[in-house]
């Protein structure tokens, strides 16, 4: 049995409590983690507090903070074998998508490296003559990020960069559901050089979040999660007023007329809604296609499907691993159930795959007849895909955007005047145009609606971990 162990003010612990960690892939215990207690958080909040404050950090220049943060990415690069091998054990993540992950994670530092000394103020050009009046971005303070299961290496990068490449701490709850990745990654990082307390790792469920989130010298909450959640962690912030960024899940459309390229969006749309067994809350999980075209479409999506290799989650050729928890296959059979029930007609899966472990298989729904149906309106973290056929492009935008979150969208057409058109009408905070899931640590990430709130990637990003100081000078 493996043991992890927390990190609080550089030093490495076990945890006055620990839990069980099950491998997806078997449903048996493989590991130890630590749990974190309120005591320990309180001491990683104030670890980071005193690190925010010290001269070690607050009196070091932006450039050396980049040249750390470049450090670490270069640690993580050589470290990468093992921190996937860690996230794919922990988590069920396949293989093939943790490795192509941690690259990524890598990138997402170097660029943030590169930003740190490049996060300016301004000098305003007031009327009056013997004033001068400029601005100071200064950093947040202490950063709460809390992250759930799926991916949680990319999704911790996409904090811990910019809040420190900003100048701010950093305490990091991993989800309780496969923190090892996480664990290990504070090992490496506590090598880069960092002064001691700029990055705390503790786990724990939602009792450890909420006692880290709801701490008065937290300044900033940045979370990914479910809504519900979120809704949790902003009342728990209301009492500091702590600021936050929120994450949160999509129901993402996946929209194809009848002149798009259909290979390419069959391709698109089966990594779309099936990559991370449809744990990603950027899933294409709605696709919205053109009557005309819908079952020659479905067809091909079908025999994709069904053609997808499901396997063990350390094999590399493996295309859809299990789902992390056991709770999470019970929803999807669950949400199949209700789905048909409710008159939607299932195209192909639906039933748990026949091995041990959290299986479940590529499953598509087709909803025309079921409108309302639950698996077409609710967020679900599953590779189950939902259809729907529209007629004409005003129906086309009715329907992506009847839904209250606001993520992602795709869009497959050829014809570039409705390409702008549709992209003026959809209500998320991305528009893919004949293709899916790009990312880039350049381009902000982030929705709207029950989506949540603020950015991650981009400048913009950054930008989130800083407050303006407004200094004025009578000369
Ligand atoms: P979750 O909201 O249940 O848990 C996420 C994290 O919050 C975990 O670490 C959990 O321990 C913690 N938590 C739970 N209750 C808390 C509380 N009261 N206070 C503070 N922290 C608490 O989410 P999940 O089910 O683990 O993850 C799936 C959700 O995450 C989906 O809705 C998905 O769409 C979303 N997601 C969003 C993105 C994005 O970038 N937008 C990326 C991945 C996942």
């Amino acid at each position: 049995m493996q043991q992890f162990q927390q990190y609080i003010g550089g030093a490495f612990e076990d945890g006055t409590a620990q839990f069980d960690s099950l491998d997806p892939a078997t449903g048996q215990v493989w590991a130890n983690m630590p749990e974190a207690s309120a005591e320990d958080v309180n001491r990683a909040v104030v670890a980071a507090e005193t690190a925010f404050f010290s001269s070690e950090w607050a009196g070091m220049t932006a450039s050396a903070r980049g040249k750390l943060l470049l450090r670490l990415a270069e640690l993580i690069a050589e470290n990468a074998p093992r921190l996937a091998e860690l996230e794919t054990r922990d988590t069920g993540k396949i293989i093939r998508e943790t490795s192509a992950q941690i690259a990524y994670v890598a990138e997402y530092f170097r660029y943030y490296a590169g930003l740190a000394d490049k996060i300016e103020g301004a000098h305003l050009p007031i009327d009056k003559p013997d004033m001068e009046v400029w601005l100071r971005r200064e950093p947040l303070g202490v950063v709460a990020a809390v992250v759930p299961w799926n991916s949680q290496l990319f999704l911790s990068a996409v904090k811990i960069g910019p809040a420190l490449a900003a100048g701010c701490t950093v305490v990091l709850k991993a989800s309780e559901d496969g923190p090892a990745p996480m664990l290990e990654f504070a090992r490496i990082f506590d090598q880069a050089g960092f002064p001691k307390g700029v990055l705390n790792v503790i786990t724990g469920g939602p009792k450890t979040g909420a006692t880290l989130t709801s701490h008065p010298k937290v300044a900033h909450v940045a979370f990914t999660g479910g809504p519900e959640t979120a809704r949790h962690i902003v009342r728990n912030s209301a009492e500091n007023l702590a600021s936050t960024s929120l994450e949160l899940g999509g129901k993402s459309p996946f929209i194809v007329f009848d002149d798009a390229d259909l290979d390419s969006a069959v391709n698109a749309q089966v990594s779309g809604i099936f990559a991370a067994t449809g744990q990603s809350c950027v899933a294409g999980s709605r696709l919205v296609v053109q009557d005309t075209i819908k079952e020659e479409f479905l067809a091909r999506l079908k025999e994709k499907a069904e053609a997808v290799v499901i396997g063990a989650p350390d094999d590399m050729a493996t295309e859809v691993g299990p789902l992390c928890t056991r709770k999470q296959r019970d929803h999807a059979m669950d949400l199949i159930e209700r789905s048909v029930a409710q008159g939607a007609k299932l195209i192909t899966g639906g039933h748990p795959v026949d091995r041990t472990g959290f299986y479940f298989p590529p499953t598509i729904l087709d909803c025309d007849d079921a409108r309302d149906a639950d698996s077409l309106t609710n967020e679900f973290f599953g590779p189950v895909l939902s259809v729907v056929s529209f007629k004409d492009e005003a129906e086309a935008i009715e329907i992506a955007n009847n839904t209250r979150f606001g993520l992602a969208s795709g869009l497959f057409t050829q014809n570039l005047t409705r390409t702008h058109r549709m992209i003026r009408a959809i209500r998320a905070g991305i528009v893919w145009v004949n293709t899916y899931r790009a990312v880039s640590p350049i381009a902000p990430f982030g929705g709207h609606g029950l989506s949540g709130h603020g950015r991650e990637g981009g400048i913009e990003a950054a930008l989130e971990y800083t407050k303006i100081k407004s200094v004025w000078l009578r000369t």
